[in-house]
């Protein structure tokens, strides 16, 4: 039975959205594989990759879901924003097109998740600024998530800068906030599912509690 047990002690689920093609599928690949890919794919051929990462000794296994090609068509099914613990959002630094969607997709986040998502802006391709291609600064990149009183990182999936740190970080706050008593792990809703990792190790304590009972009713 172990065996079967999942190996970690909390699932957190991950969403991305954003315009087409801001890359959110190689922000996906690169932090669940290490790898990019540079010609541009409607759907690279994976809907969701999960990775583990330990904070505190406990382990957060991140599922990071991917939209498959839907946003080419503005609208998300509701199914996909489903039970999510964190949405990143994200638009490339070298178009101001998909700058100006951020507060759509905002907007949609809101209506279609929970109140207590967390929520992080991300600015794409920021490799592509030393070939003069950037068109949104950092600042205003800051000052949106500002106003929406959520965190902001610029990122580079092709090489890789800044990816870790978004998924750490976030991980590592929701992780906080589930100590804090923050969310109500009862209700699906809140995109965060308690593995038996932990029920594991405290059911191996109990035991042993239980045995020296038994000894010292049997001295
Ligand atoms: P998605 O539609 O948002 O999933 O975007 P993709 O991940 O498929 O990427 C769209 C295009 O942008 C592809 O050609 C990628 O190779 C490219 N791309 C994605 N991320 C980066 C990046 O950080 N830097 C550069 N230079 N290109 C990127
Ligand atoms: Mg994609």
């Amino acid at each position: 039975m172990a065996g079967r047990a999942p190996q970690f002690d909390y699932l957190l689920k991950y969403i991305i959205i954003g315009d087409a093609s801001v890359g959110k599928s190689n922000l996906l690949l690169r932090y669940s594989t290490g790898e990019f890919r540079s010609e541009y794919q409607t759907t690279i051929g994976v809907e969701f990759a999960a990775k583990n990462v330990n904070i505190d000794n406990l382990i957060y296994r991140i599922q990071l879901w991917d939209t498959s090609g839907q946003e080419q068509f503005k609208s998300i099914t509701r199914n996909y924003y489903k039970n999510s613990a964190c949405a990143l959002v994200v638009y490339d630094i070298t178009s101001r097109d998909s700058f100006n969607s951020v507060a759509t997709w905002i907007d949609e986040i809101r209506a279609q998740c929970t109140q207590s998502i967390y929520m992080i802006l991300v600015g794409n391709k920021i490799d592509l600024e030393s070939v003069g291609k950037r068109q949104v600064e950092t600042a205003e990149g800051q000052e949106l998530a500002e106003k929406y009183e959520i965190k902001f990182y610029e990122t580079s999936a092709k090489a890789g800068t800044n990816v870790d740190d978004v998924f750490f970080n976030s991980a590592k706050e929701i992780a906080k906030r589930i100590k804090d008593g923050f969310y109500n792990l009862q209700d699906d809703s809140c995109g965060i599912k308690k593995g038996n990792l932990q029920n594991e190790e405290q059911n191996k304590k109990l035991d042993k509690k239980d045995l020296k009972k038994k000894k010292k009713k049997f001295c």
